[in-house]
Formats: C-alpha cells, structure tokens, sequence
C-alpha cells in the first residue's frame, strides 16, 4: 500500500473505504432526503474569528469569504471529493434552492470560491447583514484534498453588528443547534488556543447537546498566538486532561491575517504548518501522538465521518422504509384523483364510500381496517378493543361494588330501616318492604358507574370515526365533513337510546326480581338452617315467593336460638339479628343482579352504538351513493390537495432512490 503521498498536502490515502459512503450521504443529501430522515455529518462550529473558515480553507484548499462581522450567512455545505486521478483539473461548482428553483454555476478556480459563495449569500440572505437557513452546496473535486463533507455555520456572535438585526446572536444560536442536536452529527468544535476555552460558546453549545463529548472533535487553532508560559495548559487539553471530549482534541496552525496579506499559498502554509510542529520546543510530542497538523485533522474526520455513516446505515434503512411505506399509504389514501368522466366519477365515489363503510364495520367488529388511523389520540386504534377494555372496567367497579355480609355501615343502615318500619307486625317477622327499599337505593348506586361507561364509548365511538373519516376524506373536505356531520347526528341519537336501554335495565331492576337457581338454593339453605332452629318468622321475599317450588314462610316456633353468632357473644337484640340476616339475603340478590347488569348494560351499549350506529351510518352512506346529484358536488377536490400530492409524489421519489442507493450497503 502507498504511504501519504506528501507532494499532495492532503491525501488520505483510503479513496475505497470512504468514499462510497461519504458519496451514498451526499447522494442521499442532494436528493433532499435531510427532509425526511437525518442524515450524518461533520458540523464546523466555533465563536467569531475562532478560525473556522481558516481550518476549512485548510482542509479543502479553496479560499473561503472573508472579513470582519458575520462572513459566513448561510450553512455552506462543503462537499470534498478527492479525484483518482492525479492530472485532472480543478473543479467547483456551487449549489443552492431559491424559492423551490435550482441555482449552480461553476468556480473556475480555488481562489474564487470566496466571491461565489459571498454571491450565493447575497442572493439567499440578501446583502444586508441578516442570516439564512438555506443550504449552499460547494463542491469541489481535486486530487489534493480529503474525501469528507463539511458544514460551515455562521460564527456565534455576541454583539449585532451595525445594520444587523438585534437577535442575531439568538438566530445563529437557533440555527447551530438545529443542526448539531442531531444525534447522527459530528461536531467539529473550533476553539483558539489564546483564550480560555472555558469561556467560548461553541464549546458549551456542543456540551449542551453531546454531555460526554462521544460526538465532538476540538480543533485547537493559532497556536503561534499563545501567551508564551501558557503552553502547558494546552497540552493537559491536548491529552484530554482538561475539558474532556471523548474524541479528544488536534491542534493546527492557520494562516495569520499577515501571511494572507503577503499571499501565502495554502500548500505554503501547510508546509510551514508541518516544520512548525515538528520542531516546536512544546508541540513536538503531540505532533508524534497524531494530534497536531491540519492533515492529521483531515484524516481523522474522514474516519469519524465515515464511521458515523456506517453506525447510521441500518437506522437510516429502516427510517426510510418506514417513510416510504407511510408516503406510499398517504399518496394511496389521496387517491388518484377524481376522474373527468361521469361514469367514472360516480364508481370513483361509490369505491370512496364503500371502502369508507368497510372499515366502519371492520371496527366495530374488531376486524383490522384498511387505513392506518396514525392521527388518532388514542393510542389504541381498535375501538373494539377499546370499548371490550371499558365494559372490563364497568363489571370490575360494579363488582367492587357488591354488597357483603361483614359490612357494618350497612347493617346499621339496615337495622335503623327495621326499627323505623316497626309498626303493627309481630316482633321477629322479617320485614320484606325493608329489604326492597334497602336493595332498590343501593341499586341506584350502580347508575354512575354505567352512565360513564356509556360516556366513554360514546367517546371512543366519535374518536374513531371522526379519525377514519378523516383519513379517508382527507382529499375531499366537503364530503369528510358533510360524513362526519351525519355520523356525529347518529352518534347523538344511539348515544341517547343506549341512554335509554340503560334506564330501562334499571327500571328492571327496580322491580326486584329473581329465579335464579343458584339465589334460590343459598336462600332455601339458609331457610332450612332457620327451620332446623326452629326460628318463628316467616321471611317473605317477593321474587322467591313468585318461583314455585321455593318454601313458604316458616311456622312460628317458641324456642329461641341465636342463629348466626358465637356462644360468648353477648345476646343481640332481636333487630340484629334481623338485620344480620337480611344482609345475607341482600348479599345473595347482589351476586344476582350485579351478574346481570355488567352483562346487560354493556349489551345495551353495543347494541346501540356499535352495531346499529354502524348500520344507520351505512344506509345513511349508502342513501349518498344513491343520491349522486347532491354527493358528487362534496367531490370537488380541494386547491391544496392537488398541491399535496404533488409533494408526496416527490417524497416517494425521493424515498425509493434512497432506498435502493442504501440497499447496496449492508
Ligand atoms: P472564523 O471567524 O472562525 O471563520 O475565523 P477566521 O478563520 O476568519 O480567522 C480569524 C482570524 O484569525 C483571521 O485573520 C485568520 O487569519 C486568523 N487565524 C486563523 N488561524 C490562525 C492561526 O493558526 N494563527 C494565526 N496567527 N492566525 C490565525
Ligand atoms: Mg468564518
């Protein structure tokens, strides 16, 4: 393998490993797939005069704008392609998008590029001081250069300049970091090495995004300036001592404002560099340990750049495949367009308004519908699921509800009702009104928590349906809202029947009422036990007395057993004992009733907003395709529709070119 050829100040000599994927992220760039995914690069960033636009004269040997103020106005994209062959002339050419149109014209040589670029800003940021986002693309293709890709910033400044918009300093801030938060950028920080480093903005910025330094290089700059007995601090920087980067940091030497003015060529320069390092008293051993020299930056960059890129490689494919399959569903949701012909027309909305109800009843049924509901707030897109999880959530509140035998405060309740309804009966008979009354109010509890159940499906129902009206009218305004008004009309009215199913099961309820089997033997059972005693009331409950088959009140008997407690109990009164065991009974009629209503109330509800909301809300759009007169006119495409396709139509472009230009990567 040949060595560094040295004739050339910057060859890196590893063309093959670099350069196709450096090539695939420029490709990807020019293609304006930054749009969509982010894309690796190599960010120069640093404060005023910090020596940025010196390092990457430096490194790409073109003459980059120069002066005081803010030179650099735009991000400059510096694209270094170094050519295989040694004879090939030198080639520039600048690049940029003004009000969606494409601007290039060639640099004929490195000393113009200045001009051209500083034209370039003029035309994007216009000739005041001001600054613009918008990318300028150099590139330049030489033998004597680096395969890398550089961006350029505008310098954190401090201090608006004369003409220059007083938040400058904040719009280039914005403007940096919107680039060096990415994850998948490389921050080339410049610092000089004349000031304290702890001091300098560029520095903080690329902390602020990137804590650990995994992703920034420090470039040290003017080296000669150095306040002599200095030198000692630089080095413990240089060896990562002090304001640790991961990456650590090179030191190089630019051209001083006296070289330019004397024309000091950059191959000069580099030279000079070279000599400088290897007989500095300080700078030697760094110069050994590869962390000094502008071509041992270049270098590094590549590696790191190139590195990054591959690191990158499976995310960016699966970004783009990701976008790519959504571009593709949205171009596909926006239709091809409504066709001219009347004919055509009317199939077109009728396919529109069918494929609509399909995926209306696909979600009611729980079935997977055929567009992605990605708009939708909630996160779960299958309302079945989603309302099956809501009747989970009413049959766990109701059963919490469930009355039991050990509960004091309704005993209590219970025995007050008995004391207070003593009338003309005989002690001990045990008191059915009570027993209904106590059973019909804590009834009414169980309203709340049905009226909410019905709420949130309600909901649930107007989310989802908005969402895939939404999605599949999106191109037709006029018909997604004439669809949604009509759904949300028929929503109200099957919310309200539901409402009145619901009252109707409670009104059910009301009656209290039971021949459920299972009610029936624990009640006979306890009955027995009772006789067995020999306990003398009779216990009349409407429901059982209406089954057949179940005991008639008890004879009155004499003798007197507690029934339900322990000997060393103190003897109750013979309202407790009443009580106590009319809350048995009110225990066993809960399990019943409660059984019923979690299944009852939730019927109600499907019935009503699942399946025949669904239904009406077919024929309702089935009446629209049958009626075409009044539904083509909701047909009339929106103005921005047109527009929208359009770009999709780019992006899916885009997206396929990236797809295979990437698919040669593994
Ligand atoms: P920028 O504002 O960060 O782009 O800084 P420039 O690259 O324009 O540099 C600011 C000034 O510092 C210019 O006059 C450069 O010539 C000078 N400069 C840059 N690097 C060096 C260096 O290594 N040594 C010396 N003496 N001067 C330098
Ligand atoms: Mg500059």
């Amino acid at each position: 393998m040949a060595a560094v050829d040295c004739s050339l100040p910057l060859s890196v000599n590893y063309q093959e490993k670099v350069r196709p994927f450096i090539d695939l992220v420029d490709e990807l760039r020019a293609n304006g797939l930054d749009r969509d995914v982010s894309l690796p690069s190599v960010v120069v960033i640093g404060d005023q005069s910090a020596g940025k636009s010196s390092t990457l004269e430096a490194i790409s040997g073109v003459q980059l704008p120069r002066g005081s103020g803010i030179v650099t106005r735009c991000p400059l994209e510096l694209r270094l392609k170094k050519s295989q062959k040694k004879d090939v002339p030198w080639k520039g050419c600048i690049r940029y998008v003004k009000k969606k149109k494409d601007v290039r014209f060639d640099v004929d040589e490195p000393g113009n590029v200045g001009d051209a670029v500083k034209k370039a800003q003029n035309d994007l940021a216009g000739t005041t001081n001001g600054i613009s986002d918008s990318l300028i693309t150099l590139d330049v293709e030489s033998p004597d250069i680096p395969d890398l890709t550089l961006i350029d910033l505008p310098g954190i400044a401090r201090i608006a300049a004369e003409g220059q918009p007083t938040d400058i300093g904040q719009q280039i801030k914005d403007l940096i970091s919107k680039y060096i938060q990415k994850k998948d950028t490389i921050i080339l920080a410049v610092v000089p090495c004349n000031v304290d480093i702890a001091t300098t903005e560029a520095l903080q910025m690329a902390q602020e995004v990137d804590a650990d330094g995994s992703r920034t290089l420090g470039v040290l700059t003017k080296p000669d300036l150095i306040d002599p007995g200095t030198e000692r601090g630089v080095l413990q920087i240089l060896n990562n001592e002090k304001y640790k980067l991961r990456k650590g940091y090179t030191i190089i030497k630019c051209r001083g404002q006296m070289d330019i003015e004397k024309g000091m060529s950059l191959e000069e320069a580099m030279d000079k560099e070279q000599s400088y390092f290897k007989s500095h008293e300080h700078f030697k051993s760094v110069y050994k340990e590869k962390k000094a020299g502008v071509r041992t930056l270049a270098g590094r960059l590549s590696t790191e750049l190139v590195g990054q890129i591959k690191n990158s490689i499976p995310s960016l494919k699966e970004d783009v495949k990701t976008k790519l399959a959504a571009t593709r569903q949205d171009l596909q949701l926006m239709g091809i367009g409504v066709p001219q012909e009347p004919d055509r027309k009317m199939l077109f909305l009728t396919d529109l308004l069918r494929h609509f109800i399909d995926d209306m009843q696909k979600t009611a049924k729980g079935e997977l519908t055929r567009v992605r509901l990605t708009k939708m707030k909630r996160t779960s897109k299958h309302l079945f699921g989603d309302v099956r999880d809501a009747f989970k959530r009413l049959a766990t509140a109701m059963n919490k509800m469930m009355p039991v035998s050990t509960n004091h405060s309704m005993l209590e309740e219970i025995k007050n009702a008995i004391v207070e309804s003593r009338g003309r009966e005989l002690p001990r008979f045990m008191c059915y009104p009570v027993c209904e009354a106590i059973i019909r109010e804590h009834l009414q509890k169980f309203r709340e928590p049905a009226s909410a159940c019905l709420q949130e499906v309600s909901e649930m129902v107007e989310s989802v349906s908005t969402a895939l009206s939404t999605a599949h009218f999106q191109a037709f305004q006029g018909l997604d809202w004439e669809i949604k008004g009509k759904m949300n009309e028929l929503r109200m009215k099957h919310e309200k029947m539901a409402g009145e199913a619901v009252d109707q099961i409670f009104a059910m309820e009301h009656l209290v009422f039971t021949q459920d089997s299972i009610f029936i033997k624990t009640v006979t059972e306890m009955e027995k036990k009772r006789n067995k005693v020999a306990h003398p009331q009779p216990f009349a409950f409407h429901a059982t007395q209406l089954q057949s088959g179940f005991s008639q009140p008890a004879q009155t008997s004499t003798t007197e057993v507690p029934i339900y407690h322990g000997a060393n109990e103190s003897p109750k009164t013979d309202e407790e004992k009443e009580a106590e065991k009319m809350l048995m009974y009110i225990c066993s009629y809960f399990k019943v009733a409660i059984r019923r209503m979690v299944d009852l109330v939730p019927m109600a509800i499907s019935l009503h907003l699942l399946n025949n909301l669904t239904e009406d809300i077919t024929s309702q759009v089935n009446l629209m395709a049958a009626y075409p007169d009044q539904t083509l006119k909701l047909l009339e495409e929106d103005p921005d529709s047109a527009e929208r396709r359009a770009m999709l139509e780019e992006k899916l472009k885009r997206l396929m070119k990236a797809n295979q230009d990437l698919a040669r990567f593994n």
